[in-house]
């Protein structure tokens, strides 16, 4: 009989990469963790309306964490221990958060930055004048909004003004259900036949971005007749009874209007979060919440940074692309090290990894027209790996070598962290950038990582809860690394 004719072939086993929701990566219980970690999440939003409020509050609960101010350790002159925790600020706009590690500092640092500037509107330097019977402030807005969206929605004011005398004031407005609030006024569709032909770009110039702050004019007899400024003249006595200030003081203010409200659940299954900035407070928090809770000494310096001005490029001093987080890494070498620290600093710089947090933009089915379907970010389905940002050719973008992926793949799949990888939408429809570059040129690897948002720049953003926490879970899994 002839021998039966066996196959020794071996089946080839191919694992296709399955895209799929990031719920199943929650071990037992950890959806409860979530919960709380979003409201908390949702806290911080509330409270950090603004960058200097997003740094403050920041701040505070490093502190109540056990982090030192590192310039008073510095006057000190004595090295730091390992597992010290120290936090340095660059002018209460940018926040820079480390635990000292058991390695030399020259050896690199693992860092997360992220920010926490968000569009808005900023008061103009003279911002208050009165039309027909209205008072308004002009305003000017900050980073790239969608100016129609801006109308008719509840506002509120926050910043700080310093008066002839020096001393500062800060005002928050129309975040207590008990203030008010402010408005920007738009057509009634009735009228607005015109309006409606123009573009969106158009239909609202920046300009007419006017906020109402009142209507009451001072009674005529109370010393000033000229009609035409007794509305504003009103406003100016509430602000000079209230708070102390002369309308010259506003030369030297930086008064923010943003979106009035509270954070929110959204969705009947409560699964995602509706709130104004975060792009870039949804990582910032993640950032500094993870480094407040990694456990142990950390191997290798561990630093959070919580910047300001990526939405209008990151320039100015309080912006990554100033010198801040370079002379900061020098204090720390210079501290803690033997030997040049100008060639220390740069090897600390050299050597670090980064993982630049900052939001990019969900597959949205409504607009899938812009989509780049297997290359964009689903909601909920796990922290967004971005390897380039850029535009048109990925233009102005850093680009994460495949070596950096590899160990932050593996390092994301040892810690159970549900993660995907995007980009910001269709080749040539558009394009951004993060503040990855500003980090790179040091020689550094760098990846943008972040939560994945619906409507950015909106006043209100939607993120998955579930993406959020990934966040804190991946960078935190990156500083215990
Ligand atoms: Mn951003
Ligand atoms: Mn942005």
């Amino acid at each position: 009989m002839p021998s039966k004719k066996t196959d020794t072939k071996k089946k080839s086993t191919v694992t296709p990469w399955k895209h799929e929701p990031g719920w199943e990566k929650l071990a037992a219980g950890e959806e409860k963790k979530m919960e709380a970690y979003c409201k908390a999440y949702m806290q911080y939003l509330d409270n950090g309306k603004t960058e200097r409020m997003a740094h403050d509050e920041a701040l505070r609960q490093a502190v109540a964490a056990g982090f030192q101010n590192l310039d008073e350790l510095v006057a000190k002159g004595k090295p730091l221990a390992p597992g010290t925790k120290v936090y340095r600020s660059c002018y209460g706009k940018t926040l820079f958060l480390a635990r000292i590690g058991k390695a030399p500092i020259s050896s690199g640092l693992n860092l997360v930055g992220a920010h926490i500037d968000s569009p808005r509107l900023d008061a103009k330097p003279n911002p208050l004048y009165q039309d027909d019977t209205l008072a308004l402030l002009d305003t000017h807005y900050y980073g790239g909004i969608k100016k129609y969206q801006w109308v008719t929605i509840p506002l509120a004011l926050h910043g700080v003004v310093f008066r002839k005398d020096g001393s500062k004031v800060t005002l928050s407005i129309g975040e207590d259900p008990a203030d008010p609030v402010l408005t920007i006024t738009d057509l009634l569709p009735h009228l607005g036949t015109d309006q409606a032909r123009k573009t969106l770009a158009e239909a609202i110039p920046g300009e007419a971005l006017n906020v109402i702050v009142g209507s009451k004019p001072v009674p005529k007899d109370d010393g000033d007749d000229d009609v035409s400024d007794r509305v504003k003249l009103g406003i100016l006595r509430i602000l000079k009874a209230k708070y102390g200030i002369e309308e010259e003081d506003f030369a030297s203010a930086e008064l923010e209007i943003v979106p009035a409200g509270k954070a929110r659940e959204l969705g009947l299954d409560r699964s995602m979060i509706l709130a104004y900035g975060q792009d870039d407070r949804s990582c910032a928090f993640a950032a500094v919440k993870a480094i407040l809770d990694a456990s142990g000494t950390p191997q290798r310096t561990c630093a959070a940074v919580i910047c300001d001005k990526e939405e209008i490029g990151s320039f100015g001093k309080t912006g990554m692309d100033s010198t801040f987080m370079e002379n900061t890494v020098a204090e720390l070498v210079a501290l803690n090290e033997k030997g040049d620290a100008f060639v220390g600093t740069r090897r600390a710089l050299e050597h670090s990894r980064m993982l630049s947090a900052d939001v990019c933009a969900l597959h949205d089915p409504a607009f899938g027209d812009v989509s780049s379907p297997n290359n964009m970010a689903k909601l909920n389905h796990g922290i967004g790996l971005c390897k380039y940002t850029g535009s048109r050719g990925k233009s102005g973008s850093s680009d994460a070598s495949a070596e950096f992926m590899s160990q932050i793949r593996t390092l994301f799949n040892k810690a159970n962290v549900a993660w995907q990888m995007c980009e910001l939408g269709k080749v040539d429809v558009g394009g951004g950038g993060t503040i990855a570059l500003y980090l790179a040129r040091y020689g550094m690897d760098v990846v943008d990582c972040g939560v994945g948002l619906f409507s950015m720049h909106a006043p209100l953003e939607g993120s998955g809860k579930l993406d959020c926490y990934m966040a804190y879970k991946a960078y935190k899994a990156f500083y215990e690394a």
